[in-house]
């Protein structure tokens, strides 16, 4: 990398040394995405906004790329555990909120604060083939940006989003014999049409 390691190890997201958090990304997704590593600065923004003290919190990512990644490497929030929902809003933002209440810290990128970063620009407008681009520069306009590109907000979370529903009973499907929550119908989704397998 062209990125000043020793720089990169005294900058922090979420405590975690740069340098650190970027190994980890490359372990966890596969490689060194832009937009985990750009999803960590934003992480690590909603974090220093939440309110101090002993709270309880959730987190949404509002797309399925590379957010919820770096959701689930910086925070206790996984997918797997429930307290990381992902929508397909398509947009590139996230929020952490406290499931007591539902209110919640946003963090966007901001479009309009990328006219001084071009790479960054470049890369998420896709202006340019990927292969045209140069990972490293991007990377290291990234790591100088940090959160400079996005934007913080308050929100408030709908009832129906952070109030904890607890699960519904399970019965077994008569075509597949598989469990599946009775609440879906007579019989399970996959058998009903909705399976992924040819
Ligand atoms: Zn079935």
């Amino acid at each position: 990398m062209q990125t000043d390691t020793s720089t990169l190890s005294k900058e922090t997201i979420c405590s975690i040394a740069v340098g650190d958090f970027v190994q980890r990304v490359k372990d966890f997704h596969g490689a060194t995405a832009p937009g985990v590593i750009l999803g960590g600065y934003m992480v690590d923004l909603a974090y220093r906004h939440l309110p101090t003290g002993d709270i309880l919190f959730d987190a949404i990512s509002e797309t399925r790329a590379c957010l919820p990644d770096a959701i689930q490497l910086l925070t206790p929030c996984t997918i797997g555990n429930g307290w990381l929902k992902v929508l397909d809003l398509g947009r590139f933002a996230l929020s952490l909120y406290d499931k007591s209440n539902g209110n919640g810290i946003r963090v966007f990128l901001d479009t309009a604060k990328l006219e001084s970063f071009s790479e960054i620009k470049t890369w998420f407008f896709k202006l340019k083939p990927k292969q045209a681009q140069d990972l490293e520069v991007l990377l290291d306009e990234i790591h100088t940006a940090r959160s400079q590109v996005c934007e913080v907000t308050s929100v408030k979370l709908k009832p129906e989003i952070f109030v904890t529903r607890r699960r519904g009973a399970f019965r077994i499907c008569p075509i597949c014999h598989e469990s599946y929550p009775a609440a879906h119908g007579n019989s399970c989704r996959a058998c009903s049409g909705e399976t992924p397998y040819l």
